[in-house]
């Protein structure tokens, strides 16, 4: 799915995928592993998850980004297939000094894929390029 997460991380994800799928619950010992693997990410995560936050939106041509509203309401988009998150934490936390794999949007996509809850949303071309580039569109007429 994603070369960017370290081999335990994604072996992890593929059980909790496999896991859900038989039994519609996620096993204590996954969701430990879970803990110990993502750190701080993991419980704030099964949450979005729980409230169905992560819908994944996709234009006519095929492009894909995931929008996770927050525990604030905030919408944050995330590019899952390059491994980013618009929200602070993933700046801090992730990008500046690497004690976590990923924020808890990130992690929540990941999540949502797994156990196939994600919304599905189709919007026009349009509508994705203005997600993709947000700050290119604030300095510009609205014409694609
Ligand atoms: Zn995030």
């Amino acid at each position: 799915m994603d070369s960017t997460l370290p081999a335990v991380a994604e072996e992890l994800l593929k059980e909790i995928e496999s896991a859900f799928r038989e039994k519609s619950h996620i096993p204590d010992d996954l969701l430990l592993a879970l803990k110990f693997v993502f750190g701080a990410s993991a419980v704030p995560a099964l949450d979005l998850v729980d409230r169905q936050s992560v819908t994944r939106l996709a234009s006519p041509s095929g492009r894909t980004v995931y929008q996770v509203s927050g525990s604030s309401g905030k919408l944050y988009t995330c590019y899952a297939s390059c491994h980013f998150c618009s929200c602070p934490a993933f700046t801090f936390s992730v990008l500046r000094k690497g004690e976590r794999l990923v924020c808890k949007h990130i992690l929540a996509i990941y999540l949502s894929r797994a156990l196939g809850t994600c919304q599905e949303l189709t919007v026009p071309e349009q509508q994705l390029t203005k997600l993709l580039l947000p700050q290119e569109e604030a300095g510009k007429e609205a014409n694609p």
